[in-house]
């Protein structure tokens, strides 16, 4: 079993990098790799610690993209960490969410919500990426929210009136930037776009064409009806079945390392065949 989508304090996770590889060992994996959002910032930490316990691993990010008016997450794996545009491209993403975060503090100030930079800076691990999640446990410690899913609903969601959008990248870029870095790119969680079948299977195609690698197939939550549709879409388009659990530590409580909520079962095979698809050698 291996768990190809893991998130740190380097992004919205509650674990840091260390952590997050022991519970990958402890859950009997052969292979792990900490995807965050928009850096690679833990990589160091994260190789040495899966590596001390005999885990396989590579480099790992999953990138902000978007289509007009959906969001639309990329995974890049086995890139070469020292590539310069896709680190520009990754501090690009960045330096938006910091535009975005401002933006945010200031409507909540203008909504009676006040919750300072600092505020939201403690309940981050990495000063380097703040997110929405840290945002609003800022505001649930402020006591503008019961919880976090409140803060979400009355502030923070789309359409929601401390709402605020960012720079994003467009999905075929991201793809040719994973693929210059001599990594392999993979289209996350394909059903949180909510694309209609057909169009799914378009947005598939282009990305295909672009040089896509893989798909996550095995997700969290995935019916096997979905793995179904995914993995003939997979197998229609020479692409890797991949997957992974999408751990955030207690940013998303009951998903586990590896097995999710219990059913997930990522085959070991994704590993390899994501690495052969991967021309860096930073496996
Ligand atoms: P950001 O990347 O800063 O825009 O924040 C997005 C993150 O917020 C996602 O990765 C989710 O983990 C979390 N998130 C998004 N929408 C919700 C929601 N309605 N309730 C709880 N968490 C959410
Ligand atoms: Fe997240
Ligand atoms: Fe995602
Ligand atoms: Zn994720």
């Amino acid at each position: 079993m291996i768990d190809l989508h893991l998130h740190s304090t380097f992004s919205d996770g509650t674990c840091t990098p260390e952590e997050v590889a022991a519970l990958a060992a402890d859950a009997g994996l052969s292979a792990a790799v900490l995807t965050d959002h928009d850096t690679w910032g833990g990589w160091p930490r994260f190789a040495a610690a899966a590596r001390a316990r005999g885990l396989r691993t590579a480099t790992g990010m999953e990138i902000s993209a978007d289509v007009p008016g959906r969001t639309v997450h990329m995974l890049a794996y086995g890139f070469d960490p020292d590539a310069p545009a896709l680190a520009a491209a990754a501090e690009k993403l960045r330096e938006g969410r910091r535009v975005r975060n401002a933006s945010i503090l200031a409507k909540l100030a203008r909504l009676g919500c006040p919750v300072s930079a600092a505020d939201v800076a403690r309940e981050a691990g990495s000063p380097d990426l703040v997110a929405r999640p840290h945002i609003a446990n800022a505001l649930v410690r402020r006591g503008f929210a019961r919880d976090r899913a409140d803060a979400f609903r009355r502030f923070l969601e789309r359409g929601a009136p401390a709402y605020e959008d960012r720079v994003r990248l467009d999905p075929e870029e991201a793809v040719r930037l994973v693929r210059a870095a001599g990594g392999a790119a993979v289209l996350a969680h394909p059903f949180s776009a909510r694309f209609g079948r057909a169009e799914l299977r378009a947005f598939v195609a282009r990305l295909a064409a672009a040089g896509l690698a893989g798909l996550e197939v095995h997700y969290t939550g995935h019916l096997p009806a979905q793995v179904e549709e995914l993995s003939g879409l997979a197998r229609e388009f020479g692409l890797v079945a991949a997957g992974g659990s999408d751990f955030h530590g207690a940013n998303k409580p009951n998903v586990r390392v590896g097995v999710a909520y219990g059913g997930l079962k990522v085959p070991d095979e994704a590993f390899d065949a994501l690495l052969a698809r991967a021309s860096s050698g930073a496996g």
